[in-house]
Protein backbone atom coordinates (compact mmCIF):
# COMPACT_ATOMS: atom_id res chain seq x y z
CA UNK A 1 0.00 0.00 0.00
CA UNK A 2 0.98 3.74 -0.79
CA UNK A 3 2.31 6.04 2.04
CA UNK A 4 -1.13 8.18 3.02
CA UNK A 5 0.91 11.14 1.96
CA UNK A 6 4.76 12.10 1.68
CA UNK A 7 4.44 14.56 4.31
CA UNK A 8 2.07 15.22 6.92
CA UNK A 9 1.56 17.97 9.11
CA UNK A 10 -0.24 17.52 12.81
CA UNK A 11 -1.44 20.12 14.73
CA UNK A 12 -1.62 19.48 18.54
CA UNK A 13 0.27 16.00 18.56
CA UNK A 14 1.28 16.20 22.30
CA UNK A 15 -1.08 14.12 23.31
CA UNK A 16 -4.14 12.83 22.97
CA UNK A 17 -5.80 12.21 19.12
CA UNK A 18 -2.85 14.26 17.64
CA UNK A 19 -0.23 11.87 19.30
CA UNK A 20 -1.79 8.65 18.28
CA UNK A 21 -2.04 10.51 14.71
CA UNK A 22 2.14 10.79 14.35
CA UNK A 23 2.51 7.53 16.45
CA UNK A 24 0.13 5.79 13.91
CA UNK A 25 1.60 7.23 10.62
CA UNK A 26 5.22 7.16 12.20
CA UNK A 27 4.37 2.85 12.65
CA UNK A 28 2.96 2.52 9.25
CA UNK A 29 4.46 0.13 6.81
CA UNK A 30 4.63 2.75 4.75
CA UNK A 31 5.38 5.85 6.71
CA UNK A 32 5.04 9.65 5.23
CA UNK A 33 9.12 10.82 4.44
CA UNK A 34 8.18 13.67 6.50
CA UNK A 35 5.98 13.63 9.77
CA UNK A 36 5.80 17.67 11.57
CA UNK A 37 4.62 17.39 14.73
CA UNK A 38 3.73 20.47 16.07
CA UNK A 39 2.69 21.46 19.90
CA UNK A 40 2.69 24.64 22.13
CA UNK A 41 5.85 23.60 23.49
CA UNK A 42 7.86 20.50 22.55
CA UNK A 43 10.97 20.84 24.69
CA UNK A 44 9.15 21.18 27.64
CA UNK A 45 7.43 18.63 29.91
CA UNK A 46 4.41 18.93 27.99
CA UNK A 47 6.09 17.40 24.65
CA UNK A 48 7.57 14.51 26.76
CA UNK A 49 5.95 11.35 25.18
CA UNK A 50 6.30 13.00 21.72
CA UNK A 51 10.09 13.65 21.93
CA UNK A 52 10.31 10.00 23.30
CA UNK A 53 8.21 8.81 20.19
CA UNK A 54 10.51 11.22 17.69
CA UNK A 55 13.53 9.55 19.12
CA UNK A 56 12.60 6.30 17.56
CA UNK A 57 11.54 7.73 14.34
CA UNK A 58 13.55 10.16 11.95
CA UNK A 59 10.52 10.87 9.71
CA UNK A 60 9.33 12.44 12.72
CA UNK A 61 10.51 16.46 12.85
CA UNK A 62 8.94 18.24 16.09
CA UNK A 63 7.99 21.94 15.10
CA UNK A 64 6.60 24.46 17.91
CA UNK A 65 3.20 25.89 16.63
CA UNK A 66 0.94 27.83 18.56
CA UNK A 67 -2.63 27.67 16.54
CA UNK A 68 -3.73 31.13 18.29
CA UNK A 69 -0.58 33.20 17.63
CA UNK A 70 0.20 34.28 13.83
CA UNK A 71 4.16 34.54 14.38
CA UNK A 72 4.12 30.78 15.76
CA UNK A 73 2.09 29.89 12.69
CA UNK A 74 4.72 31.67 10.43
CA UNK A 75 7.84 30.39 12.10
CA UNK A 76 6.10 26.85 11.54
CA UNK A 77 5.43 27.57 7.66
CA UNK A 78 9.21 28.27 7.57
CA UNK A 79 10.87 25.57 9.86
CA UNK A 80 8.41 22.93 7.73
CA UNK A 81 9.72 25.02 4.10
CA UNK A 82 13.11 24.70 5.08
CA UNK A 83 12.82 21.02 5.76
CA UNK A 84 10.82 19.78 2.76
CA UNK A 85 13.08 22.52 0.61
CA UNK A 86 11.77 22.61 -2.94
CA UNK A 87 8.70 20.18 -1.95
CA UNK A 88 5.61 21.27 -1.14
CA UNK A 89 2.99 19.85 1.92
CA UNK A 90 0.87 17.20 1.20
CA UNK A 91 -1.27 16.69 4.47
CA UNK A 92 -2.25 19.26 6.85
CA UNK A 93 -4.37 17.86 10.25
CA UNK A 94 -6.17 20.70 12.06
CA UNK A 95 -6.55 18.82 15.13
CA UNK A 96 -5.47 21.34 18.15
CA UNK A 97 -8.60 22.23 20.13
CA UNK A 98 -10.34 23.01 23.26
CA UNK A 99 -13.26 22.00 24.92
CA UNK A 100 -15.98 24.16 27.43
CA UNK A 101 -18.41 23.16 29.55
CA UNK A 102 -19.85 26.78 29.80
CA UNK A 103 -23.79 26.58 29.52
CA UNK A 104 -25.75 29.08 29.07
CA UNK A 105 -26.00 30.25 32.67
CA UNK A 106 -22.22 29.85 33.16
CA UNK A 107 -21.08 31.02 29.63
CA UNK A 108 -19.00 34.47 29.58
CA UNK A 109 -17.67 36.75 26.25
CA UNK A 110 -14.31 35.60 27.14
CA UNK A 111 -14.62 32.28 27.11
CA UNK A 112 -16.37 32.22 23.62
CA UNK A 113 -13.78 34.36 22.22
CA UNK A 114 -10.95 32.02 23.80
CA UNK A 115 -12.57 28.60 22.41
CA UNK A 116 -13.53 30.32 18.80
CA UNK A 117 -9.67 31.50 18.94
CA UNK A 118 -8.48 28.06 19.22
CA UNK A 119 -11.45 25.88 17.35
CA UNK A 120 -12.43 28.10 14.25
CA UNK A 121 -9.95 30.56 13.77
CA UNK A 122 -7.20 28.87 14.51
CA UNK A 123 -7.31 26.31 11.60
CA UNK A 124 -8.50 28.85 9.38
CA UNK A 125 -5.70 31.26 10.22
CA UNK A 126 -3.06 27.80 9.66
CA UNK A 127 -4.67 26.93 6.55
CA UNK A 128 -4.11 30.65 5.26
CA UNK A 129 -0.37 30.55 6.07
CA UNK A 130 0.23 26.89 4.99
CA UNK A 131 -1.55 27.60 1.98
CA UNK A 132 1.77 28.26 -0.64
CA UNK A 133 3.24 24.93 1.02
CA UNK A 134 -0.72 22.74 -0.32
CA UNK A 135 -0.38 24.70 -3.56
CA UNK A 136 3.27 23.92 -4.33
CA UNK A 137 2.56 20.31 -3.06
CA UNK A 138 -0.36 20.43 -5.36
CA UNK A 139 1.20 21.48 -8.28
CA UNK A 140 4.01 19.07 -8.09
CA UNK A 141 2.33 15.85 -7.23
CA UNK A 142 2.13 14.81 -11.43
CA UNK A 143 -1.32 13.84 -10.03
CA UNK A 144 -4.77 14.69 -11.25
CA UNK A 145 -7.81 14.69 -9.13
CA UNK A 146 -8.05 15.37 -5.20
CA UNK A 147 -6.70 13.28 -2.92
CA UNK A 148 -4.43 13.24 0.84
CA UNK A 149 -1.79 12.32 -1.21
CA UNK A 150 -1.20 14.90 -3.51
CA UNK A 151 -2.49 18.06 -1.03
CA UNK A 152 -5.41 18.35 1.80
CA UNK A 153 -6.48 19.93 4.68
CA UNK A 154 -8.25 18.42 7.29
CA UNK A 155 -10.44 19.66 9.84
CA UNK A 156 -10.42 17.72 13.25
CA UNK A 157 -14.35 18.60 13.99
CA UNK A 158 -17.03 16.85 16.00
CA UNK A 159 -20.89 16.15 15.75
CA UNK A 160 -21.41 18.08 18.63
CA UNK A 161 -20.88 21.15 15.77
CA UNK A 162 -23.17 19.34 13.58
CA UNK A 163 -26.63 21.83 13.62
CA UNK A 164 -28.56 18.98 11.66
CA UNK A 165 -28.38 16.80 14.35
CA UNK A 166 -28.28 19.15 17.53
CA UNK A 167 -27.65 16.18 19.78
CA UNK A 168 -28.30 15.99 23.59
CA UNK A 169 -28.26 19.63 24.18
CA UNK A 170 -29.83 19.16 27.75
CA UNK A 171 -26.83 16.78 28.98
CA UNK A 172 -24.15 19.02 27.16
CA UNK A 173 -25.11 22.62 26.26
CA UNK A 174 -21.19 23.68 25.80
CA UNK A 175 -22.32 26.45 23.78
CA UNK A 176 -18.74 27.49 23.26
CA UNK A 177 -17.40 24.42 22.23
CA UNK A 178 -20.72 23.47 19.67
CA UNK A 179 -20.69 27.18 18.33
CA UNK A 180 -16.92 27.17 17.15
CA UNK A 181 -16.73 23.77 15.91
CA UNK A 182 -19.97 24.30 13.86
CA UNK A 183 -18.17 27.65 12.81
CA UNK A 184 -14.89 25.55 11.92
CA UNK A 185 -17.29 23.62 9.60
CA UNK A 186 -18.36 26.38 7.63
CA UNK A 187 -14.55 27.29 7.26
CA UNK A 188 -14.26 23.37 5.68
CA UNK A 189 -17.01 24.06 3.33
CA UNK A 190 -15.62 27.42 2.08
CA UNK A 191 -12.35 26.06 2.23
CA UNK A 192 -13.30 23.12 0.07
CA UNK A 193 -15.06 25.13 -2.57
CA UNK A 194 -12.03 27.75 -2.87
CA UNK A 195 -9.40 25.04 -2.92
CA UNK A 196 -11.05 22.46 -5.20
CA UNK A 197 -9.51 24.05 -8.32
CA UNK A 198 -5.73 24.39 -6.59
CA UNK A 199 -5.95 20.86 -6.24
CA UNK A 200 -6.57 21.02 -2.80
CA UNK A 201 -8.71 18.86 -0.21
CA UNK A 202 -11.12 19.64 2.25
CA UNK A 203 -13.23 17.28 4.52
CA UNK A 204 -14.05 17.67 8.58
CA UNK A 205 -13.78 13.93 10.22
CA UNK A 206 -15.25 13.86 13.64
CA UNK A 207 -13.44 11.18 15.43
CA UNK A 208 -16.07 9.86 17.37
CA UNK A 209 -16.29 10.27 21.10
CA UNK A 210 -12.86 9.10 22.41
CA UNK A 211 -10.90 8.63 25.71
CA UNK A 212 -8.18 11.50 26.17
CA UNK A 213 -8.19 14.68 28.15
CA UNK A 214 -11.04 15.80 26.63
CA UNK A 215 -12.99 12.85 25.86
CA UNK A 216 -12.10 11.35 29.72
CA UNK A 217 -12.05 7.87 30.50
CA UNK A 218 -16.35 7.61 29.84
CA UNK A 219 -15.53 7.76 25.99
CA UNK A 220 -16.61 4.51 24.52
CA UNK A 221 -13.48 4.50 22.01
CA UNK A 222 -9.98 4.22 22.64
CA UNK A 223 -7.84 6.79 20.69
CA UNK A 224 -6.05 3.84 18.88
CA UNK A 225 -9.61 2.88 17.20
CA UNK A 226 -10.46 6.20 16.39
CA UNK A 227 -7.09 6.83 15.00
CA UNK A 228 -6.81 3.58 12.74
CA UNK A 229 -10.43 4.59 11.25
CA UNK A 230 -9.36 8.11 11.27
CA UNK A 231 -6.65 7.07 8.99
CA UNK A 232 -8.68 4.33 6.80
CA UNK A 233 -11.05 7.27 6.01
CA UNK A 234 -8.09 9.82 4.88
CA UNK A 235 -6.76 7.64 2.65
CA UNK A 236 -10.13 7.07 0.56
CA UNK A 237 -10.76 10.57 0.25
CA UNK A 238 -11.44 12.13 -3.21
CA UNK A 239 -13.13 14.69 -5.03
CA UNK A 240 -16.45 13.09 -4.19
CA UNK A 241 -15.83 13.96 -0.25
CA UNK A 242 -13.45 16.92 -0.67
CA UNK A 243 -16.58 19.24 1.03
CA UNK A 244 -17.82 16.33 3.44
CA UNK A 245 -18.69 15.87 7.17
CA UNK A 246 -17.27 12.31 7.76
CA UNK A 247 -17.21 10.29 11.15
CA UNK A 248 -13.93 7.94 11.79
CA UNK A 249 -15.66 4.90 10.28
CA UNK A 250 -16.81 6.85 6.84
CA UNK A 251 -20.30 8.09 7.30
CA UNK A 252 -21.22 11.13 6.19
CA UNK A 253 -23.03 13.45 8.40
CA UNK A 254 -25.45 16.33 8.32
CA UNK A 255 -23.65 20.05 9.22
P1 LIG B 1 -6.90 16.73 24.08
O1 LIG B 1 -7.47 17.71 25.04
O2 LIG B 1 -6.48 15.39 24.56
O3 LIG B 1 -5.69 17.40 23.25
C1 LIG B 1 -5.85 18.65 22.68
C2 LIG B 1 -4.59 19.01 21.95
O4 LIG B 1 -4.77 20.31 21.34
C3 LIG B 1 -3.38 19.13 22.88
O5 LIG B 1 -2.24 18.66 22.21
C4 LIG B 1 -3.29 20.62 23.11
O6 LIG B 1 -1.99 21.07 23.44
C5 LIG B 1 -3.67 21.10 21.72
N1 LIG B 1 -3.96 22.54 21.68
C6 LIG B 1 -4.94 23.23 22.29
N2 LIG B 1 -4.83 24.54 22.01
C7 LIG B 1 -3.76 24.67 21.18
C8 LIG B 1 -3.12 25.76 20.54
N3 LIG B 1 -3.54 27.02 20.70
N4 LIG B 1 -2.05 25.52 19.76
C9 LIG B 1 -1.59 24.26 19.59
N5 LIG B 1 -2.12 23.19 20.19
C10 LIG B 1 -3.20 23.39 20.97
O7 LIG B 1 -8.03 16.57 22.95
P2 LIG B 1 -8.32 15.39 21.91
O8 LIG B 1 -7.07 14.77 21.48
O9 LIG B 1 -9.42 14.58 22.45
O10 LIG B 1 -8.96 16.28 20.72
C11 LIG B 1 -8.31 16.51 19.49
C12 LIG B 1 -9.36 17.09 18.53
O11 LIG B 1 -10.45 16.16 18.41
C13 LIG B 1 -9.97 18.41 19.01
O12 LIG B 1 -10.11 19.29 17.91
C14 LIG B 1 -11.33 18.00 19.55
O13 LIG B 1 -12.29 19.04 19.49
C15 LIG B 1 -11.68 16.84 18.62
N6 LIG B 1 -12.66 15.92 19.18
C16 LIG B 1 -12.36 15.12 20.27
C17 LIG B 1 -13.31 14.25 20.77
C18 LIG B 1 -13.04 13.34 21.92
O14 LIG B 1 -13.96 12.60 22.33
N7 LIG B 1 -11.84 13.29 22.48
C19 LIG B 1 -14.67 14.17 20.19
C20 LIG B 1 -14.86 15.03 19.05
C21 LIG B 1 -13.89 15.86 18.57
P3 LIG B 1 -1.52 21.41 24.99
O15 LIG B 1 -1.06 20.11 25.57
O16 LIG B 1 -0.44 22.41 24.79
O17 LIG B 1 -2.72 21.95 25.70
Amino acid sequence: MAALARSVLVTGSNRGIGLELVRQLAASPRPPQHIFATCRDPGGPRGKALQELAAQHPSIKLVQLDTVNLPSIRGAVRAVGSHLKDQGLNLLINNAGISSHATLLSLDSQEMLSVFATNAIGPLQVAKEFLPLLEKAAKGSGQEGLSCSRAAIINVSTKLGSIGLCLGVHQAPMYPYRASKAAQNMVTRCLAVELQDKGILCTAIHPGWVKTDMGTEKAPLTVEHSVRGILTVLASLSQDTSGAFLDWEGNSLPW
